[in-house]
């Protein structure tokens, strides 16, 4: 267990690319390892619609010409207007499909991209809708533009509150109610179709990814679910995994988040310094540190796991990780 809390904050999102590749491997791959017996099975909640193996994708109008695109573990969605189609997002791993799943429902050519945010996972293949019009957050331009990568172009229309983009006879609201996953992250809502989309953030089914997700702000990330509960939204896209989610997906990870909180809190309460210390000594203190949060994070788990792991996805897999992220921030934010 303790390697698992060597997993530093530096992870990247290449990291992520990596990781979710190899979940893809995992479920593709027929008669793939079963599941080690120290694993929960999957809950019912973890399950999604089957995708099209011949396809590789599952493209779906969810609602009035707003179309979701999944491959089980990436989703974006995109939108018909009858002036060309907005894009939300551009994972390298649907590169290819996502323009098949288009040109199944439209002959509209994609005139608007959305970022939801920077991260090369999520946009990285932005480059295959040359001549659209690319849209972000003022801080998310400025991070793609100190990146300088041709794949992921710097957003031309940028805003730092809010923007309504209306195209044709469709509208998303764009809003940015500060950092969470990373500065820049927006919400990204369609009122007709009463969709909302926010990525990195909420999992439906399942727990967020290691650490929050890899939350820069986890205050904001903390936040982030019931500024997504003001939206009246009954559909909602999370950019990850393989289904569609729910209000009640957002207040069943806000509740998991809740009871993380409050058992990372316990444990800082109840896991003895001084108990750790007698064990490694003061003189390599980072040996002290590293014993001393492996046993808070532990504690934090073992509160956590029992009632979550026949709830969500991997509850079991990554609380631990979770607890680490959570008690430092108790500590520092
Ligand atoms: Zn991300």
């Amino acid at each position: 267990m303790a390697r698992r809390l060597k997993v530093s904050t530096r992870v990247t999102s290449t990291a992520l690319v990596v990781a979710v590749s190899l979940v893809v491997l995992g479920s593709v791959l027929p008669g793939g390892a079963a599941t080690p017996a120290d694993v929960a099975p999957l809950p019912n909640a973890a399950r999604g619609p089957a995708i099209p193996q011949d396809k590789g994708y599952l493209v779906r109008e969810i609602k009035d010409g707003l179309y979701w695109v999944t491959d089980g573990v990436y989703q974006v969605m995109f939108l018909t207007t009858g002036q060309g189609v907005i894009a939300v997002d551009a994972p390298p791993s649907l590169a290819g499909k996502y323009q098949k799943a288009i040109a199944e429902v439209t002959k509209e050519k994609v005139t608007h991209v959305i970022y939801s945010h920077t991260h090369k996972d999520h946009i990285g293949s932005a480059r295959i809708f040359k001549g659209a019009k690319y849209i972000g957050h003022r801080d998310a331009a400025a991070t793609l533009a100190r990146a300088k990568d041709p794949d992921r172009p710097v957003p031309t229309i940028t805003f730092a509150r809010s923007y309504v983009l209306k195209v044709g006879r469709q509208t998303l609201n764009l809003d940015y109610r500060g950092p969470n996953h990373e500065p820049g992250n927006i919400f990204i809502y369609a009122p007709r179709q009463k969709v909302l989309m926010l990525v990195d953030v909420i999992f439906p089914g399942w727990v967020p990814f290691m650490q929050l997700a890899l939350a820069k702000d986890v205050p904001g990330f903390v936040a982030a679910h019931q500024q997504a509960l003001s939206y009246p939204f009954e559909t909602f896209i999370g950019g990850h995994m393989n289904r569609l989610g729910t209000r009640q997906d957002v207040r069943t990870q806000m509740e998991y988040v809740t009871d993380l909180k409050a058992n990372a809190s316990k444990a800082l309460q109840t896991v003895d310094f001084m108990g750790v210390a007698r064990e490694t000594g003061f003189e390599n203190s980072w040996l002290l540190f590293d014993r001393y949060f492996a046993a808070v994070t532990k504690t934090c788990a073992d509160l956590t796991v029992p009632k979550w792991r026949s709830r969500l996805g991997g509850a079991d897999v990554w609380t631990q990780s979770h607890c680490l992220q959570m008690v430092v921030s108790l500590r520092i934010d």
